[in-house]
């Protein structure tokens, strides 16, 4: 969830003149991969196309995030080397324009421009569909501060990538749905720089969905900071929740494979459960983080409940589709974090079986009430319990990879391997399998055995009639 990943912003197909370039790099998680696309797409009008390093853009964005450790001044060092960048462009008379997006940007605001002069924009989360005209500010000299939380929703100011585009970026693709959160655990960031709990509407979510598959995408991922809160209406004006929107976005032609991330436990309803059962679309994986098996620990993180609560859930859940894998986020050395309660964490994660998880030391975060708690874990006590954890969790995982040896299932070709010939695709359940044989084409939806299974991949061979379906291009 925290791999810092520099990917590209999308491409300036339709661009009114090729000379500009943007380098987009993206800190954290999907949902910063998904904004950062969206950038790239508004970008793209204002006639920048994607380049792969700051070195051969003239304008850089660093997409920010901020949930952990000390993100804020990873930033600032690496605005201090676009800075010097900066200074040798501008004495070769070339324009370089920096700015900076994100999280970090909604929580420094002009702290940002005070700290580092050579940046000229900052600019937060909700206002991105204003980086056309933040761009043009900044190049007429003016330093650009957007930071607030407009009433109009960006998402319907901002263009929709070219197919050429969406083709470009594979077929597997994200699709946010909802933004923000209520739920204020005390840990967390988000509440403070995502804002309240916003849920785009259905209409608009189908129309986007659609543009995806029509251009070729297979998969999509529903994305949230908490994404099962999502509610709207339906055709007939009924309510309904994130269940409802799977049913629907489920009937659109061409559209394979559908997942969603990232929830809370709370927000599990019985439609959502339901649609676990129903839609052979919905694959077999959900990722719901529970961060401490301790109730005493997750009454301080305001998580509104209890580990017993977690495990009912999950019971329901595999009740409605018993081979799900469960994924999960944790944190280890929450403040009055004792032996006893991490020893509840790692029971929870027994019992549950989670095929998969991110675990994480806790990081105080600036202005959330965790930050202020007594009784702080001391450092080296957090990273035996994080090792401890994740001795377990990579234990479990490598056992659920090796479950599936024998076991004959569908994976979507995602992109080639790195030796020649071989391809990458994914498993229901999210994991990565590797082809060295023939077997058909990216985004192919082909059935494979498998026979190996390593600590992160599975290895598989054609099955016997192993093409299901083709490419709908
Ligand atoms: N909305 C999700 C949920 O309900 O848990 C998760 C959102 S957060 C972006 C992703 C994960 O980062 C969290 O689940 C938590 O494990 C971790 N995280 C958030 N704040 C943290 C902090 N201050 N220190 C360590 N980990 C943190
Ligand atoms: Fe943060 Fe998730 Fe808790 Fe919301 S539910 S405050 S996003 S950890």
């Amino acid at each position: 969830m925290d791999a810092s990943t520099d990917r590209d912003a999308g491409d300036g197909a339709g661009s009114v003149a090729p000379a500009k370039r943007v380098f987009v790099k993206t800190y954290g998680c999907q949902m910063n991969v998904y904004d950062s696309q969206r950038m790239g797409d508004a970008l793209a009008a204002e006639g920048y196309r994607p380049v792969d390093s700051a070195d051969e853009a003239d304008l850089v964005l660093l997409n920010t995030c901020h949930i952990r450790e000390k993100a804020a001044e990873k930033v600032y060092s690496e605005l201090g080397r676009l800075r010097d960048m900066k200074q040798e462009k501008r004495a070769d008379g070339r324009e370089f324009l920096i700015g900076v997006t994100g999280c970090v940007a909604q929580a420094e605001g002009p702290e940002i421009v005070r700290r580092q002069k050579a940046v000229d924009m900052v600019i937060g989360p909700q206002t991105y569909h204003r980086i056309g005209e933040a761009v043009r500010r900044a190049r007429a000299g003016e330093t650009v501060v957007e930071t607030d939380f407009p009433a109009e929703d960006k998402f319907d100011h901002l263009p929709m990538a070219k197919p050429k585009v969406t083709r470009k970026r594979g077929v597997t693709a994200f699709l946010t749905v909802q933004e923000g959160c209520d739920k204020f655990c005390t840990f967390c960031v988000v509440p403070y720089t995502r804002g309240a709990e916003v849920s785009r509407p259905l209409a608009r979510l189908v129309e986007e969905a659609r543009g995806l598959t029509e251009a070729g995408v297979r998969e999509i991922t529903l994305l949230g900071q908490n994404v099962n809160a999502w509610h709207g209406e339906d055709a007939a004006g009924s309510p309904i929740g994130l269940g409802g929107l799977l049913r629907t976005l489920a009937e659109l032609p061409g559209l394979e494979r559908l997942r969603y991330t990232t929830s809370h436990p709370r927000d599990m309803d019985d439609d959502l459960i339901a649609a676990h059962r129903d839609l052979p679309v919905l694959m077999p994986y959900l990722h719901l983080p529970v961060q401490s098996g301790s109730d005493r620990i997750l009454k301080a993180m305001n998580r509104k409940h209890t580990a017993d609560e977690y495990r009912a859930v999950i019971a329901r859940i595999r009740a409605a589709r018993p081979d799900i894998a469960i994924s999960g986020d944790f944190i280890v050395g929450f403040p009055g974090e004792t032996d006893t309660d991490f020893e509840e964490t790692l029971r929870l994660v027994r019992d549950i079986g989670h095929a998969q998880a991110f675990s994480f030391k806790y990081s105080p975060r600036p202005g959330t009430p965790g930050a202020e708690l007594p009784d702080h874990v001391p450092e080296a006590v957090k990273d035996e319990r994080l090792q401890r954890l994740q001795a377990l969790l990579t234990e479990q995982q490598i056992a659920f990879g090796r479950s599936k040896i024998g076991e004959t299932m569908d994976i979507l070709l995602e992109k080639p391997g790195r030796k020649p010939g071989q391809l990458i695709g994914r498993s229901p359940w999210l994991q990565s399998v590797v082809i060295d044989q023939p077997i058909g084409e990216i985004g192919d939806l082909v059935t494979v055995t498998v026979t190996e299974a390593g600590p992160n991949s599975l290895f598989a061979v054609p099955a016997s009639s192993h093409m299901r379906q083709k490419r709908v291009s």
